[in-house]
């Protein structure tokens, strides 16, 4: 039987501005959070077909400013899945200690972080001067959570750009020789920027093309260096596909959309039906 990816947006609220992110600037007053009962709802109707086989992927906006971040954490703890992701832009778990000690207790699978490839990128796409200084601070991160969480795997997620786009090998190598922080990070996502992500200021940041995109994967795949001491690369690639294999997520208030790709029919249309009771349902067909 196969594992179901759940991706949960916990909540659509942002301190950050990032300029390619439809979520940046939505503030406390006219934000939405997800129901944790509506989460605690979908894990079960999950696991009526596939107990211990699904991987949750706790996302946003910024997961960590939901107010029902612990709760949800802890739910997440005591109910039937086999991994846990937590995606954040990792400022206030690296600011906060007691979120930093909370989310230790709960020893999430992986945590993923957000980080570009130089500091001026970072600048560039994440809100302006001053953002920088959480470059480095994802840097620390990294070395904290696998200083005082050994079994959690650690990623960064990157935005490639026209601008950036001949940096990123670079970017790559530095963490490559840097054998502290390579030891440190288990993989690394690159996303292609995309502009009709809904964005409210993404001047200066183009689009790749096709071609650009596809021979930048290349180069990355050929390139031996950039593999762990297993052999496996440790350089992903984020597209629209990859959206679509996460299979099931869900967001506030109350929406919940499957890609029906990887998924057993027999278990969409019974899980839709039950689904309807709480959930305004959507599909996406291939
Ligand atoms: S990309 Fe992440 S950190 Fe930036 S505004 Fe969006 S949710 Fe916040």
């Amino acid at each position: 039987m196969t594992s179901i990816a759940l991706r949960v947006l916990l909540t659509n609220y942002c301190p950050e501005s990032c300029r390619h992110c439809s979520f940046s600037r939505v503030h406390s007053d006219n934000s939405e959070e997800l129901d944790p009962l509506l989460l605690a709802k979908c894990v079960e109707l999950i696991s009526n077909d596939h107990a211990n086989k699904i991987t949750v992927v706790l996302t946003g906006g910024e997961p960590t400013a939901a107010k029902n971040f612990i709760p949800v954490m802890n739910q997440l703890n005591d109910s039937r899945i086999s991994k846990l992701m937590l995606a954040t832009n990792g400022i206030a778990l690296y600011r906060q200690k007691d979120l930093f000690k909370s989310v230790k207790k709960f020893c999430p699978d992986t945590i993923s972080l957000s980080m570009e490839t130089t500091k001026e990128d970072h600048d560039l796409l994440r809100g302006g001067a001053g953002a920088s200084g959480n470059h480095q601070l994802v840097s620390e991160l990294l070395k904290k959570v696998k200083d005082e969480m050994a079994e959690t795997e650690t990623s960064i997620n990157s935005v490639v750009f026209a601008e950036n786009l001949q940096k990123v090998t670079g970017f790559l190598h530095g963490f490559r020789q840097n054998r502290l922080l390579w030891k440190h990070l288990d993989f690394v996502r690159l996303m292609r920027f995309r502009r009709e992500t809904p964005s409210i200021n993404a001047a200066g940041i183009s689009e790749i093309t096709d071609d650009q995109w596809t021979e930048f994967q290349q180069l990355i795949k050929n390139d031996e260096s950039l593999k762990d001491f297993n052999g496996r690369y440790k350089v992903y690639f984020l597209d629209k596909s990859h959206e679509k294999r996460l299979a099931i997520a869900i967001s506030p208030p109350n929406k919940l959309t499957i890609s029906n790709s990887n998924l057993d029919q027999q278990f969409v249309d019974q899980f839709i039906e039950v689904a309807r009771d709480c959930f305004d349902v959507i599909v996406e067909n291939d």
